[in-house]
């Protein structure tokens, strides 16, 4: 056996691990606190409703089940484009506006509801946002969680300019 340090791509805590002698594998590491802590889908799926809200939100996702401050509420699979196509996407806002930023100059396509949730910011909308966007880099995720109690059929919505990386 030897000793080796990894990263954590997820929260960036270093950690020491044992190989097996002769081991090359040099995919990332996700740390064991890091899956833990990516909770299981439920056997029914994420439990959020996406519908049509109206007025000037159009779509929008809504809880089906209520959610406990600090829930995931979804976590949506994202597909990284490679640093060239990033790039071009940056020429390109009407293709620029759906994809997602994502670490070192990656922009990805986010699955799942990940787009449909509507914007809240209290300066803007006059409303406090319920949710906040997670960026889980090393499980190539984001998660929304829920920052309050949230009630079944209430809209989810986050401040867009709030997503954050995992911390630890
Ligand atoms: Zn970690």
């Amino acid at each position: 056996m030897t000793q080796a340090t990894h990263t954590c791509p997820d929260c960036g805590i270093s950690h020491t691990i044992l190989h097996s002698t002769g081991m090359t594998d040099k995919a990332p590491l996700v740390c064991t606190e890091c899956l833990r802590t990516a909770v299981p889908e439920p056997p029914g799926g994420w439990p959020v409703v996406s519908r049509w809200i109206g007025g000037s939100r159009g779509r929008g996702v809504t809880a089906r089940d209520g959610f406990a401050k600090g829930d995931t509420i979804e976590r949506c699979w994202v597909m990284p484009l490679s640093v060239e196509e990033s790039a071009q996407t940056l020429t390109m806002p009407v293709l620029n506006r759906y994809l997602f930023p994502w670490f070192d100059n990656l922009r990805v396509i986010v699955s799942g509801n990940g787009l449909l949730y509507n914007f809240d910011k209290l300066e803007v909308t006059k409303r406090e946002p319920n949710s906040e966007c997670v960026l889980r880099r090393g499980i190539s995720a984001i998660e929304f969680r829920a920052l309050r109690g949230i009630q079944p059929g209430e809209e989810i919505t986050w401040d867009y300019q709030r997503a954050r990386a995992k911390i630890r």
